[in-house]
């Protein structure tokens, strides 16, 4: 069955309709976070992303079948060849199963916040070991995976004619040495190889018995496993960030692929550009990795990114700023005030305009088309019963809450008087009157949050 959402596929280059079966179910795998630390907001991007292609389905009339995996075992790190789980476990000397369970709760908190509709299932990688060593045991059988010297469990990617389709990396272009995969201790018998089940070791945490011994699993195999399992032989959609198109979703497709008799298990790979904040990568060492509670506590609405993101095409690069962020923030509270004074008025029909405007949506997710469409009509003369309408429809997809009254409340200048008194006692390091000033200003019914920014 066809849905009427067409979406560039990877593979193909070439945009496609995404299928569904004949009960109008869409299969979707999203690659999930790898919980070690928080998402940062370029990780939300992506998820977000899902959230937009399963609303659109969604208001079309369809059913979404959402599965996203929790990665909270067996992604190495590509500087360090560790466990990102068990560096940051030593780093903290913590658990590294507490550690997951502390951030994958926070994901779930930062995806309430931004409005996205949960997923079907959240499989743990920890809690879905057999179903994997069930998969590798199936590719060991079929000659497309060999235990090596060492104990690890390889896939042969020779073994895969359709290796490199995805992202265009074909073996023969492949050398020795890339950083692809991180072992090259000579128990691979071809360099493109990569472990399915890696052999414990020194390791003595998150390891696992397994026919080949102990050991844990590799990342990719997780979301075959997972994808196979849950959704089944055919997914028709498959999200991640474009830096997963290669190895990860290229060695995942030759996984799935070869364990259903070189099927085409996946039909269409959707991959999302990356985010950059400020014009820089995000990263730890760069300093500017900024996570939703940042916006919360610099006074921004989270919904203020997701509208910072529909204002941008998914396949192009993206540079946010705190100003952009603020730009959205104003918009979303305006359209909320003007919101409730069109919605005075008597209610009037406008599928005509309301299909025009989704129209962008189902093509190729074309979202700044939808948002200036929007923005038009904001500004347009249009009777204020049919701009409700159009506005109320629309964030079904866009998920902004425009229907919803704000909440912006008038500080009393005694209040604000407080605030500026209490950030003055507190950069003199007053810390005693800014901690009266603060509990006068619970009092008061004010809850002041301090931002580290
Ligand atoms: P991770 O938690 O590192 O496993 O990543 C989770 C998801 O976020 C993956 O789909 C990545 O491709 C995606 N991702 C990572 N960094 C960015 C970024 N800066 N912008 C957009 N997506 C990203
Ligand atoms: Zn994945």
């Amino acid at each position: 069955m066809k849905t009427g959402l067409t979406l560039f596929d990877t593979k193909s280059a070439e945009r496609h309709e995404v299928g569904a079966d004949e009960n109008g179910n869409v299969r979707i795998y999203c690659c999930g976070p790898t919980v070690y630390r928080d998402a940062h907001v370029g990780n939300l991007r992506t998820f977000l992303l899902a959230d937009l292609v399963q609303r659109t389905l969604i208001f079309a009339g369809l059913k979404v079948d959402l599965v996203q995996n929790i990665t909270d075992v067996g992604h190495m790190s590509e500087d360090l060849a560790e466990d990102k789980m068990l560096s940051e476990s030593k780093l903290k000397a913590r658990d590294p199963f507490e550690i997951a369970q502390e951030y994958e709760a926070k994901f779930h908190q930062d995806l309430a916040l931004l409005n996205a509709i949960p997923a079907r299932a959240y499989p743990r990688a920890s809690q879905s070991i057999e179903m994997m060593q069930e998969l590798i045991a199936q590719l060991i059988d079929s000659e497309n995976a060999y235990v090596g010297e060492d104990g690890t469990v390889y896939f042969s990617a020779e073994s895969f004619p359709g290796y490199g389709e995805l992202s265009g990396n074909r073996l023969k272009d492949l050398k020795p040495g890339h950083r692809y995969e991180y072992v090259e201790n000579g128990a691979k018998r071809f360099h493109a190889d990569w472990a399915l089940w890696k052999a414990a070791g020194n390791r003595t945490q998150m390891i696992w018995p397994s026919p080949w011994g102990d050991g844990f699993p590799g990342w990719h195999i997780e979301c075959s496993a997972m994808s196979l399992h849950y959704l089944g032989s055919h997914v028709d959609l498959h999200i991640g960030g474009i830096d997963l198109r290669f190895p990860h979703h290229e060695n995942e497709r030759a996984q799935s692929n070869s364990a259903m008799e070189n099927q085409e298990v996946v039909d269409l790979w959707l991959h999302g550009e990356h985010l950059l904040f400020e014009g820089r990568k995000m990263s730890k060492s760069a300093g500017n990795v900024v996570l939703v509670s940042d916006l919360i506590s610099r006074g921004l609405n989270p919904l203020a990114l997701r509208l910072t993101f529909l204002e941008n095409r998914y396949r192009s690069q993206m540079n946010l700023t705190w100003d952009s962020l603020k730009a959205a923030d104003s918009t979303i509270t305006r359209w909320r005030e003007k919101y409730q004074d069109w919605a005075k008025a008597p209610f009037a029909a406008a599928d005509e305009e309301i299909s025009e405007a989704f129209a962008f949506i189902l093509s190729d997710l074309e979202t700044p088309k939808t948002i200036l469409y929007l923005r038009e009509i904001e500004k347009s003369d249009m009777e204020p019963g049919k701009k409700a309408t159009i506005f109320k429809a629309l964030d079904q997809v866009l998920a902004l809450d425009i229907t919803v009254a704000p909440t912006r409340t008038e500080l009393s200048s005694e209040v604000e008087a407080m605030i500026v008194a209490r950030a003055k006692a507190r950069a003199e390091k007053n810390f005693a009157e800014s901690d009266r000033l603060r509990d006068e200003l619970l009092k008061l019914g004010v809850d002041v949050k301090d931002s580290s920014l």
